[in-house]
């Protein structure tokens, strides 16, 4: 740079904010931190209002639209190089402008939470030792009198460098300190773990079978490509993934695999690790601060090969890319609903594409969006038809609640389904998606019922606690023993939880495990693991539970499911309900009969003749996408049109809906309402008070992703201007998921 331009770098902090700040560059601090560079991606310590505060930076320049002398000089560098890539800096910047979230919240949000506090990235790598000169030149006859230090120069002697964990297995760390002390020996990391090609694989792959193989060959990794594998549950896509990866890990790349939720499903952790010999990290919420940045930059300067993680993995920088996968690629959890809301699965094709890498998003479900983005050759389509081994695709049945009693939200004959599989020494997975003993409490005489404090809704039952929770926002009271309107004492619990539903079940096989999983049961560390262990060693035994339990475990001696209750599904008002309720049968289903014996799968409902399930029962999953992507087609709703819904809430009734009244007028003003734009609302939230706040949402529709976002760009600048905007809590939610 000219001596006589200003340094001026553009710097994310974290606020609110939705700019960069512009600072300067003083010579000096190019003197005093010789080792750090200003370079972009790099920390920088910067004063921001009374503080100091932690910015990275994101430009170089040298003008500014203020004036110079009031630019501020950053205070000092803490970086030595770029914390990341250009590729990766590039895909925040992207995100950031396409989810509408302020830059400096963006990346900071997503960086682990030390490096946000400004501490040094950590060294990493594996500890070795070795011989420093003085103990090189040891004579013979030294220590004779510690026989053992001896003999530890003398192994270093013949290995030149031995890792700390190999050393430590033969010679006490106070026989290394010692030593240490003494000059002798030296230690030092090494990164990129030493593994030859030939020795990638700790287990041999297995030899696929003919449709695996030819979509494995397809997955071309010299290029960014996006392929959707799509293959019902058992089919083999894991062992795709595996294999895949292998090839990604010979041409020394690092795979980067995105799963839903790591702490369900250990085995497929399990499974990488069994098949490698490489160092594998997981990046998940139960990780310390201390964890999370030591696997986050092994990822960034390539010592773990493989990196495993949920949602915001994605935004891990790799010294080496290779392959992305993501696995259940439908899966909800990939979106964030608060904040900044991406969704890793759209962000894990743009990084791709940008670090000209391929992808690969796997599922036996997939979503609507990916399926059309097959048909519209963006996405090439890998098929997988048959489930790998000897496994059957299990056969469906419906019981109509309307014929028949049930007790505990179990119907007479799926009861005796469940009693015959048990005798024949089988597992059963009962699923209710819906955890506690009972969703609500009435009074029998006045018929009043408890209700949360704070929200629209009612409080459930949960009576191993002996309370009323609400599942919105976590309101707690005892469980009353007098309704408190009418001092009526018989108050009745009603509907069906997990908890009452394991309570029968326990009751009516008093010789059989019951399993729960739900969110309260499984609160407990190893409670999971026990349920794996359980369902994985084949004794006869019935797991029941709520969504959790429809996550790709692999029970091989599971040969029914009975799914409790279809019918919420069928009548949400949310435009992706049937879609969902698609998936979780379908992925339900395919817990059923994974091993020799084949599955049965039971579903309740009060409809056995909604058209629906009758698609999805007899004509399977991808028949059933393509008449919800019709419809959507027909109706103009995603992945057809783009959406963008604004959420407000306020503690005042109207407020909320005022303000987005105001938005809706603003932004008919920027871009009338036409066949190109739509807007819907304000309307009142699916729960319209949460958490003692009033909640309305303004849903806003494109032809075009482009047009979308520039009306997006413009409506913002205007609404933050706009006085209303102080009184609510608001945000925008590009994608939508959730209505
Ligand atoms: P998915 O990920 O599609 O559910 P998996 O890869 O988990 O399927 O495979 C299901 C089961 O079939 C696993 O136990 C797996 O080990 C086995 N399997 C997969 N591919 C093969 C194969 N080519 N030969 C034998 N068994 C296989
Ligand atoms: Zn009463
Ligand atoms: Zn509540």
């Amino acid at each position: 740079m000219a001596e006589d331009k200003p340094f001026i770098v553009r710097v994310a902090v974290l606020s609110p904010l939705r700019q960069l700040f512009d600072y300067l560059i003083p010579n000096n601090v190019i003197d005093e931190w010789p080792d750090f560079q200003p370079e972009v991606g790099c920390r920088v310590m910067v004063p921001f209002g009374r503080r100091e505060v932690v910015g990275l930076i994101v430009e170089h320049a040298n003008t500014s639209e203020w004036d110079l002398d009031k630019l501020k000089p950053v205070s000092r560098l803490l970086d030595s190089g770029p914390l990341l890539p250009t590729e990766l800096l590039e895909l925040f910047i992207w995100a950031a402008n396409y989810y509408q979230h302020p830059i400096g919240d963006a990346l900071f949000g997503m960086l682990p939470v030390l490096l946000r506090k400004g501490d040094p990235l950590p060294t990493v790598g594996t500890r070795y030792w070795q011989l420093t000169n003085k103990g090189k030149g040891l004579g013979s006859d030294s220590l004779k009198r510690a026989p053992s230090q001896k003999e530890l120069i003398e192994r270093l002697l013949i290995d030149d460098s031995l890792s700390d964990s190999t050393l430590s297995r033969d010679f006490s760390r106070a026989i290394l300190s010692s030593l240490e002390d003494k000059q002798l020996i030296e230690s030092f990391q090494k990164t990129g773990a030493d593994i030859s090609v030939a020795n990638i694989l700790k287990q041999d792959a297995l030899a696929l079978h003919e449709s695996q193989r030819l979509a494995l060959e397809k997955i071309d990794q010299h290029s960014f490509n996006c392929y959707l594998l799509d293959g019902v549950t058992g089919s083999g896509k894991t062992e795709i993934y595996l294999q895949a990866i292998e090839q990604t890990l010979r041409y020394d790349r690092q795979a980067l695999v995105l799963i839903p939720e790591i702490s369900l499903t250990p085995q497929t952790e399990k499974r990488f690790r069994d098949r490698f010999n490489v160092p594998i990290v997981t990046l998940h919420s139960g990780l310390t601060d201390k964890q999370r940045l030591t696997a986050w930059t092994s990822a960034k300067r390539g010592s773990a090969h493989i990196v495993l993680g949920t949602r915001s993995a994605v935004f891990t920088p790799l010294a080496r890319p290779g392959l992305i996968i993501v696995d259940e690629e439908h899966d909800q959890s990939y979106k964030q609903q608060e904040g900044f809301r991406y969704s890793a699965r759209d962000l894990a094709v743009s990084r791709a594409s940008k670090e000209g890498v391929s992808v690969v998003l796997g599922s036996a479900t997939p979503s609507i969006e990916s399926l059309n983005n097959c048909a519209s050759d963006r996405y090439k389509h890998l098929l997988l038809t048959d489930r790998a081994g000897s496994a059957k695709q299990p056969n469906w049945s419906l019981v109509d609640l309307k014929n028949e009693k049930s007790e505990a939200g179990i119907a007479m004959s799926t009861l005796a389904e469940i009693r015959q599989t048990v005798e024949n020494g089988h597992q059963v997975l009962v699923f209710l998606n819906r955890r506690g003993f009972a969703p609500a409490i009435i009074c029998h005489h006045c018929g009043w019922s408890a209700e949360c404090h704070n929200c629209d809704s009612r409080l459930t039952v949960h009576r191993a606690r002996n309370r009323l929770i609400c599942h919105h926002c976590d309101y707690q009271q005892r469980v009353p023993h007098l309704c408190p309107v009418c001092q009526g004492q018989e108050l009745i619990a009603v509907g069906e939880g997990t908890e009452r539903s394991e309570e029968y079940l326990e009751a009516c096989f008093p010789q059989t495990k019951v399993l729960r999983v739900d969110r309260d049961s499984t609160r407990k560390k190893g409670s999971m693991q026990e349920i794996f262990d359980i369902g994985s060693s084949g004794e006869p035994c019935i797991l029941i539970g709520t969504q959790m339990l429809a996550k790709g475990h692999h029970f091989p001696n599971v040969t029914l499911v009975a799914v409790l209750d279809a019918d919420s599904g069928l009548f949400s008002p949310d435009f992706r309900s049937h879609e969902r309720l698609g998936q979780l049968l379908t992925q339900v289903a395919g817990r059923s009969g994974r091993g020799d014996t084949p599955g049965r799968v039971i579903i309740q409902t009060h409809q056995p003749q909604h058209p629906l399930l009758e698609i999805l029962i007899g004509r399977g999953y991808s028949f059933f996408a393509q008449q919800i992507m019709d419809e959507r087609r027909i109706t103009q709703l995603p992945p057809f049109r783009h959406m963008a819904l604004i959420r407000a809430e306020s503690d005042r009734a109207n407020e909320a809906e005022t303000f987005l009244r105001t938005a809706r007028s603003i932004a008919e003003r920027i871009n009338r309402p036409s066949p190109l734009m739509g807007y819907l609302g304000p309307l009142p939230a699916m729960l319209e008070r949460r958490a003692g706040r009033y909640r309305f949402v303004l849903q806003i529709d494109a032809h075009k992703r482009s047009l979308l976002q520039m009306l997006l760009d413009a409506l913002i600048v205007e609404i933050n201007q706009h006085k209303d905007a102080r009184r609510v809590r608001w945000s925008i939610d590009v994608d939508p998921q959730e209505m």
